[in-house]
């Protein structure tokens, strides 16, 4: 599908009576619809442990497919979701699906489920987490909540306290798109995080002659060891970034150059295909190349 099945698909109207706030009400109204409706789904892409190229969890992720629009990007709506408040509907739907279809997989196997800051904020959330391990009956060590920099631009009390509450949950939690907002060490101080998720944008580029991207890199890798949190490298799409990805420790990668998002389907019998696809991925191209 299109990366953005949005605005260029409405070419049957005159663009000047069309404005982007009556696009942007027309399309709260179809989420609300969508949320109500089912129409919302959640695909789960692969993460892979460098060493031996098993997939230990996938990160669950959104989908809408709208009725005309197609397949519209988690990065248009959730903002939208994020403005209306239907978030907290979304994200406790998605906690609830996602622990469902990890109840159904190997015990091996863990789920990440992104957290947005304003679910973060809301003190029931510990409980909504509970619930939805418990309704599934999961262990709670197999769920982590991605949560990004900016839960930490809110009150400083209420986030460590929050931080706490989640951990006596007993889920694991993952710092995502790491070095993209304010990064500041003190965030890795105050935080019991399990893992940081390096963003794509330090990927991308890093295997460029004289990129600085594979020392930031190399330097938050080093940094998560010594606090005994694990690393995800975002976004790998090319040999040549996976190969870097290992030279530098990343001890996790999730990216296309393995998978993309996966039904929940999908995902399942790549699991009982036994190790990831790497025949198909990784390794027959680089036979080919
Ligand atoms: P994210 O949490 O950083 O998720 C990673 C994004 O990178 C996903 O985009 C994924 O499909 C994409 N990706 C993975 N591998 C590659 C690759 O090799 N190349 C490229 N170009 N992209 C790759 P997606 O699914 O469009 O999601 C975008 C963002 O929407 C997510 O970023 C996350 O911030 C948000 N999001 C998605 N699902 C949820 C959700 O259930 N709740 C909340 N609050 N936010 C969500
Ligand atoms: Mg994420
Ligand atoms: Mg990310
Ligand atoms: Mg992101």
């Amino acid at each position: 599908a299109a990366k953005d099945g949005g605005r260029g698909r409405y070419h049957f109207y005159a663009p000047d009576l069309h404005s982007d706030a009556e696009e942007r009400r027309q399309l709260e109204e179809e989420l609300r619809d969508a949320v109500a409706n089912g129409g919302l789904e959640l695909y789960y892409q692969p993460v892979v442990q460098t060493a031996t190229e098993r997939i230990t969890g996938f990160e669950a992720l959104l989908r809408w497919h709208h009725p005309e629009q197609g397949f519209i990007s988690p990065a248009k709506f959730i903002p939208i979701a994020e403005d209306t408040g239907l978030i907290a509907t979304i994200g406790e739907w998605a906690l609830r699906t996602a622990c469902q279809d990890l109840a159904k997989w190997p015990t091996n196997v863990r789920v990440a489920v992104n957290v947005s800051p304003l679910q973060f904020a809301n003190p029931s959330l510990p409980s909504i987490v509970t619930s939805a391990l418990a309704h599934a009956q999961v262990d709670p060590q197999r769920l982590e909540l991605e949560i990004t920099e900016s839960v930490f631009l809110n009150d400083d009390s209420d986030t460590e306290a929050m931080f706490r509450a989640l951990k006596s949950v007993g889920v694991r939690l993952a710092l995502d798109d790491f070095g993209t907002g304010y990064s500041s060490l003190g965030y890795l101080k105050k935080a019991p995080f399990d893992k940081i998720k390096i963003d794509q944008s330090f990927v991308r580029g890093a295997t460029q002659p004289g990129s600085r991207n594979g020392a930031i890199i190399g330097s938050i890798v080093s940094l998560a060891e010594a606090l005994g949190m694990e690393t995800t490298a975002e976004g790998v799409e090319t040999l040549d970034e996976l190969d870097l990805i290992r030279v530098l420790g990343c001890s996790h990668v999730q990216g296309y150059i393995y998978e993309r998002p996966l039904s929940a389907e999908a995902a399942a019998s790549r699991l009982t295909s036994g190790l990831i696809a790497v025949a198909q991925g990784p390794r027959s191209a680089r036979a080919s190349r």
